[in-house]
């Protein structure tokens, strides 16, 4: 008989599984209608701006890789997570897909055979990240709230401290964000958190900060909207004062308004969506999966998952020991590599 997720909470509560996890509030966020928080932030992607310069990827990585960044490992402090081509001379930064090492990757499309259109463009780039969804699947199927929507921005944020890697986040997400190190001993979930360790600092997304086209812009999510309205209204061939970085348009760049397919992607796709997107292609052209509906995932996927109560229950015990040991064995690893490293100091 399938349970709901209060069932499913109630039961895991009881075995002792999610004591301290704050599991109550999970779940009353998963029932009210998903709303946009009152100081949501994005980015507003356009698509006919972009030059594919990587620019994003590459400044994502470097900032990301400090302390308090979604690429930040201690063990590994001071180093940037490239990734380099299997084989052949190892000079770039070559990362092909979402990875453990990569938050935000710039796509290429390029029209052929039956897919060339004589009046739509022919190629396009495409940035994807984490969507930072409204109402998010992922953090709504999280046994233990490693993944959090956060209440004032909307960000969606991860704790690796409280994951035990049930890879329940990877199911749920409509989109194929949150990736796994599965290199590692003891591995985290990694996605993009909208840089939401440099916001205390005054600053905002590593991508949009480096971006020098104003293909991809930070700002508060109402006002990206009306942005994206106003950029579907433009003529083709006239020209606009595109914001650069920024919303706030304290940078601009004059160019011609190229032709825009008549839709804003994320404005209600999974029930909305606070990274938004504007393309001259369509969008499942462009590596959009054509069969996300615009219903409210958490209550999509959450039936789904509910089936399987029992198989959830174990895995968070074996994922939870697991954790445990694993993390036990590095901390004695780095205390015996520490005592080994004083007594050659000595
Ligand atoms: S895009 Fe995926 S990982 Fe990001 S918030 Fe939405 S469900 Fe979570
Ligand atoms: S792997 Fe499991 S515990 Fe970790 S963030 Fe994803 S859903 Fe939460
Ligand atoms: S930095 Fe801007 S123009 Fe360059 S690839 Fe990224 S989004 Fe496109």
């Amino acid at each position: 008989m399938p349970i709901n997720r209060r069932d499913f909470l109630k039961f895991s509560a009881g075995a002792g599984l999610l004591a301290g996890a704050g599991v109550d509030s999970a779940v009353a966020a998963t029932e009210k209608p998903p709303q946009l928080p009152k100081d949501a932030v994005g980015i507003l992607y356009d698509a006919t701006l972009c030059i594919g310069c990587m620019a994003c990827m590459v400044n994502c990585k470097r900032t990301n890789a400090e302390p308090g960044g979604a690429l930040y490992h201690r063990e590994a402090e001071g180093q940037v997570p490239y990734e380099y081509p299997e084989s052949g001379d190892a000079i770039y930064d070559a990362p092909l897909r979402l990875s453990g090492k990569t938050l935000c990757i710039i796509k290429a499309y390029r029209a052929e055979g039956d897919a060339v259109e004589p009046d739509a463009p022919h190629s396009s780039f495409i940035k994807q990240h984490c969507l930072h969804c409204i109402d998010p699947p992922c953090v709504s199927v999280c046994p233990v709230r490693a993944l959090q929507k956060q209440s004032d921005t909307g960000i969606v944020t991860y704790n690796k401290h409280r994951c035990f890697g049930c890879r329940y986040c990877q199911v749920a997400c409509p989109f194929g964000i949150p990736q796994f190190e599965w290199e590692k001993a003891s591995p985290s979930i990694v996605k993009c958190q909208l840089c939401n360790h440099r916001l205390a600092q005054g600053k905002f997304s590593a991508c949009c900060e480096f971006c020098p086209t104003g293909a991809s812009i930070f700002g508060p999510v109402e006002e990206l909207r009306e942005e994206a309205k106003r950029r579907l209204a433009l003529k083709p061939g006239d020209t606009y004062n595109y914001q650069v970085q920024h919303v706030d348009g304290r940078q601009r760049t004059e160019k011609v308004v190229s032709r825009y397919v008549d839709h804003i992607y994320g404005m209600d796709e999974a029930g909305g969506t606070q990274y938004l997107f504007l393309a001259g292609v369509e969008f499942n052209k462009l590596g959009f999966n054509p069969h996300i509906s615009n219903e409210i995932y958490p209550r999509l996927t959450w039936s789904y998952i509910s089936q399987v109560p029992a198989l959830i229950g174990t895995l968070l015990v074996v994922g939870t020991v697991t954790r445990l040991v694993t993390q036990r064995i590095e901390k004695n690893k780095d205390a015996n590599q520490k005592s080994t490293d004083e007594a050659d100091a000595s």
